[in-house]
This record gives C-alpha cells, sequence and structure tokens, in this order.
C-alpha cells in the first residue's frame, strides 16, 4: 500500500513540476505573470518547509542528512541544493531567461 502511495505521490509531483516548466515555456507574458503570483508563493512555501525539516543545529549538522549514529559529517544536501538552486544559479542566470538544466537534481 505505502509502495502505490508512494509512487501516487512522486508522479504527482513530479506531473505538477512538468507541467509547470510546460506553462513557463509556453505562456504569454500576462499568463507567466498570474502563474508567477500563485506558484512563486507556493515554491518559497516548499522551500521553507522543506529546509525546516533539514534544519542544521548548532555544530551545523543536518539531523536528517547525518544522525548522530554516523561518525563524521555529511554535508545537507538539500541546504546545499537550495544555495544552488536559488542563490548561485541566479546570479548566473538571465533575469528573463528560460530554465537551463546545467546541473541536474542530485548531482554536485
Ligand atoms: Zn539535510
Amino acid at each position: 500500500m505505502d509502495e502505490v502511495l508512494n509512487s501516487t505521490l512522486l508522479s504527482a509531483v513530479r506531473d505538477r513540476l512538468d507541467y509547470l516548466d510546460a506553462l513557463v515555456g509556453k505562456a504569454d507574458e500576462t499568463s507567466k505573470s498570474v502563474l508567477a503570483d500563485t506558484v512563486i508563493t507556493q515554491m518559497t512555501g516548499a522551500w521553507r518547509e522543506l529546509l525546516a525539516a533539514h534544519e542544521l543545529d548548532d555544530r551545523g549538522r543536518c539531523r536528517v542528512c547525518s544522525p548522530r549514529r554516523l561518525f563524521g559529517r555529511a554535508a545537507c544536501t538539500v541546504w546545499r541544493t537550495a544555495h544552488r538552486r536559488l542563490i548561485t544559479d541566479s546570479a548566473e542566470r538571465p533575469a528573463a531567461g528560460r530554465h537551463h538544466y546545467r546541473c541536474r537534481p542530485g548531482t554536485f
């Protein structure tokens, strides 16, 4: 049952992202503006919830990505991805450009 639920959930999220990517690529400027009004809030909310789930402790350790039982410290991939996608890529990306997929999710 969990596998079916997880599969449905993953599929729904991926389909939504594909839909939004397609809209950004094909929509006129008015539609993009309307889309931005709703989707930006959804995306910032999603990022905040995800980052809260990966909150770093006072030693800079994420309890999800680097549990205490493991020796050493693994960098939190969520915070690294957030920094790359929201800060680094934004600085390099033209303001009105299309998405570019130089970096694929899960690769650093
Ligand atoms: Zn983490």
